[in-house]
């Protein structure tokens, strides 16, 4: 079995290709420029994760939003149910950057924290 990945941890997007034998759990990562592309694709093709952007509605009279992310990145598998959680979530002002909105999102250990301080 052969995929092919592009790398996204830095700008040069290096093209790489992965290939196992139908027995083996191990990819074979080929065209990586460095040892973070390899990680990039085992990681990509066993559990992929991304970190996760998104706004959350707040009683603020001045924004009718406020930035969160995940604080590391998440399974792709509990991102849909994650962001629809965070749309219909009304929190109240003021929060702090880095505090904590959702703990231990589907028990992963990755929270969701506040990306900016909005005072009252
Ligand atoms: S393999 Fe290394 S050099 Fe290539 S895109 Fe990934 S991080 Fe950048």
């Amino acid at each position: 079995m052969e995929k092919r990945l592009i790398c996204i941890n830095c700008p040069i997007g290096c093209h790489l290709s992965a290939k196992r034998e139908s027995d083996s759990a191990k990819w074979e990562i080929n065209g990586n420029r460095c040892p973070r592309g390899e990680t990039y694709a085992q990681n990509e093709l066993t559990d992929p994760r991304r970190v996760v952007t998104a706004t959350v509605a707040c009683d603020s009279a001045i924004i009718s939003r406020v930035p969160v992310r995940t604080s590391e990145p998440l399974p792709k598998r509990h991102i849909d149910q994650l962001l629809n959680r965070l749309y219909t979530m009304q929190i109240k002002i003021p929060v702090k950057r880095g505090e904590v909105l959702i703990a231990d999102v589907e028990n992963t250990g990755v929270n969701v924290v506040f990306s900016c301080d909005c005072p009252r």
